[in-house]
């Protein structure tokens, strides 16, 4: 493909009157196909914003890139790439994150796009047509990220707008899924469905949700962040992991003054790449309230995040500096109420009346609702051909209310199946190539994207990943179900640090030259830990044998009761 200089819109004299004509035209709001140009970029009122703090010279890179243009400003750069196919110039690549949009290059010329898809909750519909989108306009696959979302790849630049302009006109979101911005909220992928679960909590994400996507505020963080809401169900949010983790909890009576009822209890600063499971914070709060402390720990990132130092930049460093109790302190003033506090220690919660089950979303299980199941399958590493997914969408509708949940374990879930058709659903998926039955080796496979299309990778996660899964449960029989997580480089997408087993993508010697670091007894809620290392710099030739090795010396030398993640 040929580069071109593409000059940027405001140098008007590159144009001839004619295309200046049409461009004023164009982007005056235009409507194309029911949305406008405008409204991809969401922000006609967005203003680069000079940050409180450390002056410009002292900003890294990329926030005086954003302070420049604001990246939903860049979205006229991003059309004109379009029309001539072009490469995008380096700073245009961070600020297209903003659209959802990353450029895989040096691994591939075309961008991937990622979504955000709120609790992970899709209709048949959205899923048609990202089916559509996926087979005219991309690699056609698709991929379920571990944030319970979706990634489609290989998009030329000439196809970007209409990439952005479609996933639009089907009610789903590109915006503010990469760089600087709040990713797409997690929630438990049975919410209101889950007879465990001590609250639903899909009002209180679609509200945050909206708040988020909506309001300028919120595009212009120090840094990502990841928020979560567990609403106490049979699978979790896996809330820990996240920079804020909400996990509702019920207190009864004669605590301590508290009014009984249910409230979350909510843990700050997770970041598992850097090996940190978020803290308690000591506070509940209610239902009503969350959003608003949400809200209020966000203007406190926003305040307080390090704009000098990317490496510093996450939300865990403000806690460490400020202190937990500090954090609170300052989130107060951005509150009309005073937070209640409790001791981390306290007993007064009740959070789960039952153990999670290893892979508990792969199955099928009753829900509250009478007569209801909702059936999970397996998506080997997560990722589904365009017309795979077309016929999840037919199945969701034919058997189940035309609903479909993604969930963090990169594997989907159909709700509000009348039992007696369940089996036959699970048949249909089953030959669909995503299986229905508890595998202890497969069903707990996830694997980051690797480097078929993510240049920081070391190694093909996805393809090795898929390679281990056939060769162990061919070999292997467990009676426990263990999580083994695939991630390529140290940003963890896959976060290997929580796995039973976590493999880090690294380069070796030998003939593919990719290997990986192998960190073991990595648990995520109850069994929280982080993974330690246990070898360095296995080539894949050799991951095979070395893994069986590893699950057959757990099975014959384990404790009675020890399951793998205490190994
Ligand atoms: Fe890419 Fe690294 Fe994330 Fe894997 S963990 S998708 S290699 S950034």
């Amino acid at each position: 493909m040929t580069t071109l200089a593409i000059p940027s819109l405001s140098a008007d004299k590159n144009f001839s009157a004619e295309q200046q004509r049409y461009l004023e035209g164009f982007f005056a709001g235009v409507t194309a196909g029911g949305v406008s140009f405008a409204d991809l970029s969401g922000t006609s009122a967005a203003k680069p914003t000079v940050p409180e703090g450390p002056a410009l010279e002292d900003l890294t890179k990329e926030e005086r890139i954003k302070r420049e243009l604001h990246p939903f400003d860049a979205i006229e750069q991003l059309v004109m790439d379009a029309r001539w196919n072009a490469k995008p110039e380096p700073e245009s690549i961070f600020r297209y994150k903003w659209n959802g949009l990353f450029w895989l290059n040096p691994v591939k010329d075309g961008y991937m796009c990622r979504l955000r898809i709120p609790g992970g909750v899709v209709k048949s519909y959205q899923l048609r047509e990202l089916a559509a989108i996926t087979h005219e306009l991309t690699s056609g696959y698709i991929q379920i990220t571990t944030r319970n979302n979706f990634q489609i790849r290989l998009i030329e630049p000439k196809n970007c707008p209409e990439v952005l302009r479609r996933i639009q006109s089907c009610g789903l979101h590109s915006k503010g899924a990469g760089a600087d911005n709040i990713r797409n909220i997690t929630m438990n992928p049975c919410a209101g469905y889950d007879p465990h679960e001590i609250i639903d909590v899909r009002p209180l994400v679609n509200e945050l949700a909206t708040l988020i996507i909506a309001s300028k505020e919120f595009y212009d963080l120090p840094r990502k962040f990841n928020i979560a809401y567990d609403g106490g169900g049979l699978i979790s949010a896996v809330e820990d992991t996240n920079d804020i983790g909400a996990s509702a909890v019920k207190i009864g009576e004669n605590n301590d003054g508290i009014e009984p009822g249910v409230y979350f209890r909510i843990a700050l600063g997770g970041v598992t790449g850097h090996q940190t499971f978020a803290s308690d914070w000591g506070v509940i709060v209610k239902p009503e309230q969350l959003n608003d402390v949400m809200v209020a720990l966000l203007r406190v990132f926003i305040k307080h995040g390090d704009r000098t130092n990317r490496k510093k930049a996450r939300f865990k460093y403000v806690v460490e500096g400020m202190g937990l109790n500090g954090v609170l302190t300052e989130t107060e003033t951005f509150l009309p109420f005073k937070l209640t506090c409790l001791s981390p220690e306290s007993a007064i919660q009740e959070r789960r009346s039952f153990t999670q089950q290893g892979h508990s979303h792969v199955g099928i299980f009753a829900q509250k609702q009478e007569d209801l199941v909702y059936v999970g399958a397996t998506v080997p590493v997560g990722q589904m051909t365009a017309k795979q997914m077309e016929r999840i969408a037919d199945l969701a509708e034919s058997y189940g209310s035309g609903e479909v949940r993604l969930t963090v374990w990169q594997n989907f879930i159909i709700p509000n199946v009348k039992s007696a058709y369940a089996a036959t659903l699970a048949k249909s998926l089953r030959k669909l190539g995503f299986p229905c039955e508890q595998s202890n080796v497969k069903s707990g496979f996830v694997a980051c994207t690797g480097n078929r299309y993510c240049k920081f990778a070391a190694s093909d996660t996805k393809g090795h990943a898929i390679a281990m899964m056939e060769y162990l449960d061919k070999r292997v029989k467990l009676d426990n179900p263990v999580n083994i997580h695939f991630t390529g480089c140290a940003h963890s997408c896959a976060q290997h640090f929580m796995g039973d087993i976590g493999l880090l993508g690294t380069k070796v010697k030998s003939d593919s030259g990719e290997g990986y670091h192998i960190t073991v007894g990595g648990g995520f809620g109850e069994n929280r830990k982080i993974g330690r290392q246990i070898f360095s710099g296995v080539p894949f030739e050799s991951l095979g044998t070395t893994l069986e090795t590893m699950l057959k010396g757990f099975l014959k030398k384990r404790s009675p009761e020890e399951s793998f993640h205490a190994f």
